[in-house]
């Protein structure tokens, strides 16, 4: 049996995406910006597709970017605004516990010269709003803070540092930004940007995380915010991001937003009731664990730390029985590899629980069988690791 348990690192395109990449390489491969008719069968297509994806953000067309995945989306974000407002102020505050699209651009602003202001977080990845509201001053130019932990799957407090945002600008004058990257909220969540989200200025998401295509994201843009172009040239995508468009990849992430926007509520609960079975299961049969993910958290994430094992270790067995998932640490730098995932890390956990950690991530393809499949295998995989350490 082929168990896929890595759906936050990417998922398997939706069978409708496929066939339409596969029909549009064959006849619809015109250039959006030539005058012929092709050029303008593939513009239709295009303004299509971004009606598509601003679905997932109750957006309006025009506040939709392509770019080509969503590390470009949070780097496009990051430094345009860095770069529009450096006149305003340096302060830029975001968390311990983003994704590296977000961490390192920011490490890069930071020998530039801008004073980044990294938040705390709890056991259960959720930021200290207290320190994050007094860091808010004057020089803050930009607030950046994910939407979902992509780890852990905690649902971050977004809306609520939207108003303490516009509480403040309201006050003071001033223009902060806020930023999240929802790359892993997106197409699960329903993100609303004339509601719940309407301080939220801009955000990122990526189509391989939604059974779309790879090499394509999308950043939203609110009107009003201004950004300096990422890639000059041709002048396409209102001149920020220059380049031909690429048309079966926008396409597909276009149908993938439909197909999981359409029965949204449906998708997501068929996937929370395998996630609970999983927790269940794994709770049951396997004695000193530690759920890091809360119960609250996004339906696809479940993260576990077997204490006393190695996550890496667990993680190669379980692929020999057909089951893919990944350890809590996604970073690849050598100083995360020493010391375990900076998210586990910034909740505090203890070595052996970050040690032990594994990340199980569901699909809507997840099926009853296969959750119950794993439990087994991850129970025979501890209970042999725990008896023979790493030499199995
Ligand atoms: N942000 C988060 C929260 C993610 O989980 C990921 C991917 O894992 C990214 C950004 C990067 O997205 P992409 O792979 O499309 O560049």
């Amino acid at each position: 049996m082929k168990v896929y348990l890595d759906n936050s690192a990417t998922t398997r395109e939706f069978d409708e995406v496929r066939k339409l990449i596969y029909e549009m390489s064959g006849s619809a491969y015109g250039n959006p910006s030539s005058l012929h008719s092709m050029g303008l069968e593939a513009e239709k297509l295009l303004k299509l597709a971004r009606k598509k994806v601003a679905l997932g953000w109750n957006a309006d067309e025009d506040e939709v970017i392509f770019t080509s995945c969503g590390t470009e989306s949070d780097n496009m974000a990051l430094f345009g605004i860095a770069e529009s407002r450096k006149r305003k102020g340096r302060r830029i505050i975001s968390t311990a516990v983003e994704h590296p699209a977000v961490l390192e651009p920011l490490c890069r602003l930071e020998q530039q010269g801008y004073e980044i202001i990294r938040v705390g977080v709890d056991k259960e990845c959720r930021p200290d709003m207290e320190a994050l509201k007094n860091s808010i001053n004057e020089e803050t130019i930009l607030i950046s803070v994910m939407a979902v932990n992509n780890e852990i799957g905690t649902l971050m407090p977004i809306k609520e540092i939207g108003e303490l945002k516009a509480e403040y600008n309201e006050g003071k004058g001033t223009e902060i930004v806020f930023h999240t990257d929802a790359v892993q909220a997106f197409g699960k969540l329903r993100l609303d940007t004339k509601k719940e989200l309407k301080n939220v200025d801009l955000m990122t998401s990526s189509a391989h995380k939604i059974h779309g295509p790879k090499g394509v994201g999308a950043l939203f843009i609110r009107k009003g915010i201004k950004l300096p172009p990422l890639l000059p040239g041709g002048g396409q995508e209102r001149g920020l991001r220059s380049g031909t468009e690429n048309m079966t990849g926008i396409s597909g992430f276009g149908l993938a937003t439909e197909l999981c926007m359409r029965n949204l509520e449906e998708r997501t609960a068929k996937i929370s009731a395998m996630r609970d079975r999983l927790r269940e299961g794994l709770s049951s049969e396997i004695k000193d664990i530690r759920l890091n993910s809360p119960e609250d958290g996004i339906c696809s994430i479940l993260n576990v730390s077997f204490i006393g094992t190695r996550g890496e270790v667990i993680l190669h067995d379980l692929e020999t029985a057909g089951i893919f998932v990944s350890t809590g640490s996604a970073c690849s730098s050598n100083k995360s590899r020493q010391s375990g995932s900076h998210v586990l890390n910034a909740m505090k956990l203890g070595k052996r629980e970050i040690e032990g950690a594994i990340r199980f991530s569901l699909s809507e393809f997840t099926s009853e069988e296969e959750t119950d499949y794993t439990v087994l295998k991850v129970k025979e995989a501890v209970e042999r690791f725990r008896r023979l350490g790493s030499f199995r």
